[in-house]
This record gives C-alpha cells, sequence and structure tokens, in this order.
C-alpha cells in the first residue's frame, strides 16, 4: 500500500511522492468513526446543564449530535507513512512535510487564540 504525500513550494508548485503506507487508528475520532458537530466540540457542559435537560442528555450521549469523521470519513482508521521501512531520501521528504504542517498549526493555533482574546475584551 502507498500514499501519495504531496507538498507545496513556496513556488506554487506541488510536489508529491508515493511512500509506503500502513493503516492506524485515528487519532481525530479516536477510532470511533464519528465526533460532535463543529461549534459543539470543545464545548463543556455539566451534569447541571443535562439535568435542566434531560432530552438533550439522551441525544448528546446518544451520538445525535456526531458527524462523520472528517480526518477518516467514518472509515475509523487512517493510511500514514510507514516511517521504518523508508528510504533516506523519502524519510528527508516527509520530514520536511511534517515540518512545514507543524508551523503551519502552530500558526493557526496562534491566530486562532488571538481571535478568542479579541472575542473576550468585546463583551
Ligand atoms: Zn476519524
Amino acid at each position: 500500500m502507498k500514499i501519495a504525500i504531496k507538498y507545496t513550494i513556496k513556488s506554487g508548485r506541488t510536489l508529491t511522492r508515493n511512500l509506503p503506507a500502513q493503516f492506524t487508528v485515528c487519532e481525530e475520532c479516536r477510532g470511533k468513526g464519528s465526533h460532535l458537530v463543529e461549534g459543539m466540540r470543545g464545548a463543556v457542559y455539566t451534569w447541571e446543564d443535562f439535568a435542566e435537560d434531560p432530552e438533550f442528555q439522551t441525544d448528546y450521549f446518544g451520538g445525535a449530535y456526531d458527524v462523520p469523521c472528517e480526518t477518516c470519513r467514518g472509515e475509523r482508521l487512517v493510511t500514514v507513512p510507514e516511517r521504518e521501512v523508508l528510504t533516506r531520501s523519502e524519510a528527508r521528504f516527509l520530514d520536511m512535510v511534517e515540518r512545514v504542517q507543524f508551523e503551519r498549526e502552530r500558526e493557526e493555533a496562534y491566530l486562532e487564540a488571538e481571535r478568542r482574546a479579541e472575542m473576550g475584551y468585546r463583551w
């Protein structure tokens, strides 16, 4: 099994390499294949909330607000490069892609934190 890893360089050109891959349990949904709908994820509900609205509690735990996992599309498993069998050049390519991804995620998390802070000041 192979997985196509894409990497877009600054000029806008996309490099693609097919790397050996294996299945692993999806981290996003922890192998459930679904997760709470966006907007409810990260929200914290207390037992008091549920006590006030028993129907909501039933729906919540019954998966009524679950949507298919965006990461694995409900497959419960995702394909990841099999690092142990990569050649040196493949490993270098993967390192580069992961580093860029990490930087991007960090930047997004930073912007998100800023947005939240701004919203906090407004009210
Ligand atoms: Zn998933």
